[in-house]
């Protein structure tokens, strides 16, 4: 579904990617460890198109990222730090807003599903800007899932949630890995990316420098690996 080669990107004299071969499966949930800087938000921002790489090659579902840039967009949904919600309007405008910007049929029915898969419903009328962090989170999720896209990446997620909204937000993403979604995620933390992915990749100063299966895992024996190759990193 995603085939990346090759691919460098230089921020003048930073070079934070640095040849990043990549092949993620339709379907497959792929979590992408590292330490800070190590180029994982270039590399989503790179898949999602927001910005472009220096060099290299990404394929997704078939399609060259730097000549169809704008069909691409149409199957992505990106979950980062940034909300990109409106704080004065309500859970509920926000997503009608989105869903028209996409051209989602029926934009007031999709909303209000997302608001219930969510576990918003009681606070779909109320201002954005009164939402607890987790609360926020799990409505950018329902921004991110509008138009039913087919490849999801998650930049963070799990960062500034307290336990119990960590454990909706993993009950949530358990839900949305389906055998035709894709999902890419970068966490720093090492129960909840195992808990819930496929395949696991370490990536340090710019470069993928281990990828597994979850099912070889336990959380100790990849913190062993994970700490082993950050020890190493030059
Ligand atoms: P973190 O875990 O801290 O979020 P990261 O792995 O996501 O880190 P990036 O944010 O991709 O890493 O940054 C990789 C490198 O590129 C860092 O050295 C960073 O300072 C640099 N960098 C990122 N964005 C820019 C930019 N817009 N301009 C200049 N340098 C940048």
């Amino acid at each position: 579904m995603i085939k990346v080669s090759g691919l460098r990107k230089s921020y003048g004299s930073i070079d934070a990617l640095r040849g990043i071969d990549l092949n993620v499966r339709m379907g497959e949930f792929l979590t992408l460890f590292g330490p800070n800087g190590a180029g994982k938000t270039t590399l989503l921002k790179i898949l999602s198109t927001i910005i472009a790489p220096t060099s290299g090659s990404v394929i997704i579902g078939g399609l060259d990222l730097k000549k169809a840039n704008y069909e691409i967009r149409k199957n992505i949904g990106v979950i980062s730090h940034k909300t990109f919600l409106y704080g004065d309007l309500s859970a509920m405008e926000n997503l009608i807003f989105y869903a028209k910007m996409y051209d989602v049929p029926n934009p007031k029915a999709r909303a209000a599903e997302l608001i219930r898969e969510v576990g918003l419903r009681g606070r779909e009328d109320h201002q954005v800007r009164t939402f607890s962090r987790g609360m926020e989170q799990r409505l950018s999720i329902a921004r991110a899932l509008i138009h039913d896209p087919s490849i999801i990446y998650l930049d963070e997620p799990y960062s500034g949630l307290d336990q119990h909204a960590a454990l909706m937000l993993g009950n949530l993403l358990k839900k949305l890995h389906t055998q035709t979604r894709t999902i890419i995620m970068t966490t720093h933390n090492i129960t909840h990316g195992l808990e819930i992915s496929d395949r696991i990749v370490i990536q340090i100063s710019g470069k993928i420098v281990y990828e597994g299966e979850t099912k070889d895992h336990t959380v100790k024996s990849f913190e062993k690996v994970y700490f082993e190759k950050v020890g190493k990193r030059d």
